[in-house]
């Protein structure tokens, strides 16, 4: 939360220029800190409760939806917080059935989620920042830089309006899964992914198990210790994409920092803490990281995980290709014999440029 700053005399003239108005985000507070709310001071203790089922429940997006709070503490709220909206820009539906959502920010920067319908399976791809700081050689979000991170309140207002859109679409049918593998690393942005994630999974709020939440990292081993020892115990996707590190430091920068058994083992510490699932996920990029022998090192790191495989999803920002279905069946199979788990995911919406490393929101 942001603290609102006592102002002191010598201030005074500061304070007379106009000042940019950082308002608290009200979608990533908990119940109880929507409590400790200034505007809240000597309002009756449910109305922090209130607060939060408008918000999570019924999705509110505006203190004027919330029509049993009085009038005067939706005045008093409106001067300390905001919440987070989103204008839908465009919608583009795949052959598959996937839609993807170009989202404007308040401040007019994009971002995109993307809507996965799989047989009875509905999940949601969300964002956690602009573009990335990491600049994965094969991702087009990683092409742009990071232009900043979102805020819980962003990350949240993606899921409540597709959610709603979805059951204006299709009446009956809810959100089953999120993962947070749109735009952005979320661990990069950790304070604003764990409260979004804690209120996503809230029993007064949406409730979502986190079984049915998926995190996906490119690196951060100390933050994903520290997801594990603070919670919620979400499925935690590490992406490899190398078996060595002198390939990995080529293809994701972050490997500098945080080589591969760092991450391993931060994987094992997550899965041993929280008894939650942990994948590891491969892109498959042709002539690079595909070879029998890639094949041979990664099933000797990762014997008794598992492993996703994902063929590259090409995209303008990247001359990589990813390998034929037969190198992919060869790579698949070489891990299963290596005691992997190995599974090979086709990515949805590659048509729309909606599938993994496709989103760029470039316009
Ligand atoms: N930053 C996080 C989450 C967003 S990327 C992360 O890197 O994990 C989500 C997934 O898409 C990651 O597993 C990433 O390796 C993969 N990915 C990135 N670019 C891709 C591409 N062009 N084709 C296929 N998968 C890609
Ligand atoms: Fe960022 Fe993930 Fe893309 Fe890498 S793959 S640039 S970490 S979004």
């Amino acid at each position: 939360m942001t603290p609102t700053p006592r102002r002191t005399t010598s201030d005074d003239a500061a304070a007379r220029r106009p000042q940019p108005v950082r308002r608290v985000d009200l979608l990533g507070l908990s119940a109880d800190e929507i409590a400790a709310l200034g505007a809240l001071d000597g309002a009756p203790r449910f109305r922090a409760a209130q607060v939060f089922r408008w918000l999570h429940r019924q999705r509110a997006r505006s203190l004027a939806a919330m029509s049993n709070l009085p009038l005067e503490l939706r005045s008093r709220l409106d001067g300390e917080v905001e919440i987070a909206v989103a204008d839908v820009l465009r919608e583009e539906r795949s052959e598959d059935g996937s839609t993807k959502a170009v989202l404007r920010l308040a401040d007019g920067r994009v971002v995109e989620s993307v809507l996965i319908r799989e047989k009875s399976k509905r999940t949601l791809c969300v964002s956690t920042q602009v573009g990335c700081a990491v600049g994965c050689v094969f991702c087009a979000t990683g092409a742009a830089g990071l232009g900043r991170h979102l805020t819980a309140g962003e990350i949240l207002r993606q899921v409540y309006d597709a959610e709603e859109r979805l059951e204006r679409e299709s009446p009956g049918e809810r959100l089953t899964n999120v993962v947070l593998m749109g735009m952005g690393e979320p661990l990069h942005n950790f304070e604003a992914t764990r409260r979004a994630l804690v209120n996503l999974t809230a029993r007064a709020g949406r409730g979502l198990s986190p079984r049915r939440l998926t995190v996906s990292t490119s690196g951060y081993p100390e933050r994903i210790g520290g997801l594990a020892r603070e919670g919620p115990h979400v499925r935690l996707a590490i992406s490899l994409t190398a078996a060595t590190d002198e390939l990995r430091t080529r293809l994701i920068p972050l490997n500098r920092r945080y080589p591969i058994a760092s991450l391993v083992e931060a994987g094992a510490y997550y899965e041993r803490t929280t008894r939650s699932r942990v994948t590891f996920e491969y892109v498959l990029l042709q002539g690079i990281n595909d070879s029998r022998d890639d094949a041979r090192r990664l099933g000797r790191l990762l014997r008794g995980r598992r492993v996703n495989l994902i063929p590259l999803n090409p995209h303008p920002y990247s001359t990589m290709k990813p390998p034929a279905d037969e190198t992919v069946e060869l790579f698949h199979r070489s891990l299963k014999e290596s005691g992997v788990i190995s599974t090979v995911r086709w990515s949805k919406g590659r048509d729309i440029q909606a599938a993994c490393g496709q989103l760029a929101a470039r316009s």
